[in-house]
């Protein structure tokens, strides 16, 4: 029996990977274009970094996390996200001695045992970014106008930047408690886990799914009745700069964000392209993430974009699968060591160059070519050597021309072969 993938884990085949590098390089591009750099983390951490730096009582760590115990006995888990991550990396190497301000990033595979269906994968990829050591909301801005920036690049459109603060430390347990006491007059309304998250974390109840659990929730208080007037200022602050830089954004006060660690600013950012409504990015402030890591008072804010999705609401077209500059044709053993001459200079010089390793006929080299959408086909017969000259076919147009074969031959064929296009 044939050996196949789990379920959840999706193999990326090289005619979609054109779409993804797109989106990768224009990721390194906007974001290193406004001071980022990127870092790379491990796949696998210790338990305790998620459960700690996620939260204990957030569906990630409670039923999503990837978690075994290692012939060690260690406990590890495959990262569900990739914030925990680089908070530590930043605590472990002490960037914050280089300079209290880092702007990182990092793009690669995620880890999450949801339940597989269209769109949602058990490994899925994320592009994230973050700002540690800064509290200045027009950090909070900045990192907004550079996300929206990069979603442009790529070619989304009828984008909407949703706005939401959470307050921090000081008035989010007054608003857990008043939302707490609204909600335990509306229990028979809540679904089961609802029920139980009105114990552990009565803010996630706020974006549950169950319809009856919006029902019940349609007229809680907001956020906003509760926060003190440090989060206003920071939140009034941060919709200044936004607009200083030309951005619109709805408010969306029952935006919570799967994430205990957030506090204040957090945003989602909404796509309306292909007639539908979905959401292509979030991110927040977390100003407590490094206490509960490292016991370091360290402010933070980031976003992640999920690949899958976003590759999904691609424009079409744009030309992302790569085809050959030349397909060289030839027939008789000296006219293929000529061609492998050719296609390994070729290759050096970094131009797509391929030929027949099967001895094929002409005519099923030809066809190759064809199916490969070759931009040219050079056609080395034992004819073409014989009177030192090859034959150049220009696949779109049809016509074709000799260069005579000897010195100045390859420079003469890498000419033709990018003048036009
Ligand atoms: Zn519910
Ligand atoms: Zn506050």
């Amino acid at each position: 029996m044939e050996v196949q993938a789990i379920r959840g884990f999706n193999d990326v085949l090289p005619e979609e990977i054109g779409r993804w590098q797109f989106v990768e390089k224009t990721a390194r591009k906007v974001f290193e274009g406004f001071g980022f750099s990127e870092i790379r983390i491990p796949i696998l951490e210790r338990t305790e970094l998620f459960s700690r730096g996620i939260g204990e009582a957030t569906d990630i760590v409670e039923k999503e996390m990837y978690t075994f115990t290692d012939r060690s006995g260690n406990s590890l888990t495959l990262r569900p996200e990739a914030t925990a991550s680089m908070a530590r990396a930043y605590l472990e190497h002490q960037l914050y001695n280089f300079d209290s301000m880092a702007k990182l990033y990092c793009i690669g595979p995620m880890f999450r045992y949801e339940r597989p269906q269209k769109g949602r994968y058990r490994q899925f990829y994320q592009v994230d970014a973050e700002v540690f050591g800064v509290e200045n909301p027009m950090v909070d801005a900045e990192l907004i106008a550079m996300l929206i920036h990069f979603l442009k690049s790529v070619g989304l459109e009828r984008l909407e930047l949703q706005l939401n603060t959470l307050g921090d430390r000081a008035c989010r347990p007054k608003y857990r408690e008043g939302l707490k006491k609204y909600l335990e007059g509306k229990v028979s309304q809540l679904c089961e886990d609802c029920r139980r998250r009105l114990e552990s974390n009565p803010l996630r109840i706020l974006d549950c799914k169950v319809e009856t659990c919006k029902q019940a929730i349609a007229d809680a208080p907001k956020v906003t009745d509760f926060i003190c007037s440090e989060c206003q200022n920071h939140f009034d602050r941060v919709k200044e700069y936004l607009e200083a830089a030309g951005l619109s954004y709805v408010l969306n006060p029952r935006m919570v964000r799967g994430l205990d660690y957030y506090t204040r600013t957090a945003f989602e950012v909404v796509s309306y392209q292909l007639g539908s409504q979905n959401a292509v990015a979030g991110g927040g402030r977390y100003d407590n993430l490094f206490q509960e890591i490292g016991g370091k008072e360290i402010p933070g804010i980031g976003f992640a974009i999920g690949m899958e999705r976003l590759i999904s609401l691609l424009p079409e077209g744009g030309e992302f699968v790569k085809h050959p500059d030349l397909f060289v044709a030839a027939l008789g053993e000296a006219s293929f060591k000529e061609a492998y001459r050719i296609v390994n200079q070729l290759h050096l010089e970094g131009i797509r160059a391929e030929l027949d390793y099967e001895g094929k006929s002409l005519k099923s080299q030809m066809r190759r070519a064809d199916k490969l959408k070759s931009r040219y086909t050079l056609i080395l017969g034992q004819e073409e050597l014989n009177r030192g000259k090859a034959l150049l076919r220009n696949m779109g147009t049809k016509s074709q021309e000799e260069i005579p074969m000897g010195d100045g031959f390859l420079n003469q064929l890498k000419d033709k072969i990018s003048t036009i296009d």
